[in-house]
């Protein structure tokens, strides 16, 4: 229960509120292990994240999983905010693995309006995957403007901005074992809903 979980007294400056514990977080992601491990029994299955966010959900995932799994990573850069409506996205990382015949697992902290993955879906389409499908933590359904087929899901959110569990507000906060919200006065004018 997120009432009884106590803030860590360095972070009652920055939270207001917490959304998922510790514990609801790593339950989450032994159920999501759990379905992944099941559903791809006997296949060889190689995982890829958005570095940075996606790296506390990925390595607990990874731990999670009990078949033998490869992964991979790659980074793309901020875009402006014209850029990101027209859902563009600049790799600045690729792959160091070829995922041609592979059965593909893209594993995303957080989706909001689904155009990065979206971009990137396409981007990984083109070199011929055996299958690709997305294993998202967090879902901000509500904002999405592109369609998209979530084979995994852990937590449906409304339209807040989340820290910590890897996510971050301009690079702070990622290393929270919790996600919260952040207090409106450090946001301030810097974040309204769908602005960052
Ligand atoms: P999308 O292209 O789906 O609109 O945006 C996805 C990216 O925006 C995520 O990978 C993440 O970097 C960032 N993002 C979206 N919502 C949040 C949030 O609530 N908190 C943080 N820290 N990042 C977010």
């Amino acid at each position: 229960m997120t009432e009884d979980y106590q803030i860590p007294p360095e972070c009652m400056q920055v939270i207001d509120r917490v959304l998922y514990t510790p514990e609801q977080i790593q339950q989450r992601v032994a159920e999501l292990g759990a379905q992944i491990t099941q559903d791809y029994q006997g296949k060889s299955l190689l995982l890829i994240g958005v570095l940075r966010g996606v790296i506390f959900f990925m390595t607990d995932l990874l731990r999670a999983i009990n078949i033998p799994v490869e992964v991979d990573f790659m980074s793309v850069s901020n875009y402006s905010p014209e850029a990101r409506e027209r859902g563009y996205v600049r790799l600045v990382k690729d792959l160091e693995l070829s995922i041609t015949d592979r059965h593909v697992l893209f594993v995303e902290d957080i989706i909001d309006t689904g155009l990065t993955i979206n971009y990137l879906l396409q981007t990984l389409r083109a070199r011929q995957p055996a299958s690709l499908e997305i294993c998202c933590l967090f879902n901000k359904e509500k904002r999405r403007l592109i369609d998209l087929d979530l084979r995994y899901e852990g937590f449906k959110i409304p339209d807040y901005y989340v820290v910590g569990y890897g996510l971050d507000y301009r690079e702070k906060y990622r290393n929270m074992p919790f996600v919260g919200l952040i207090k409106g006065d450090i946001l301030q004018n810097n974040h309204k809903p769908g602005l960052f």
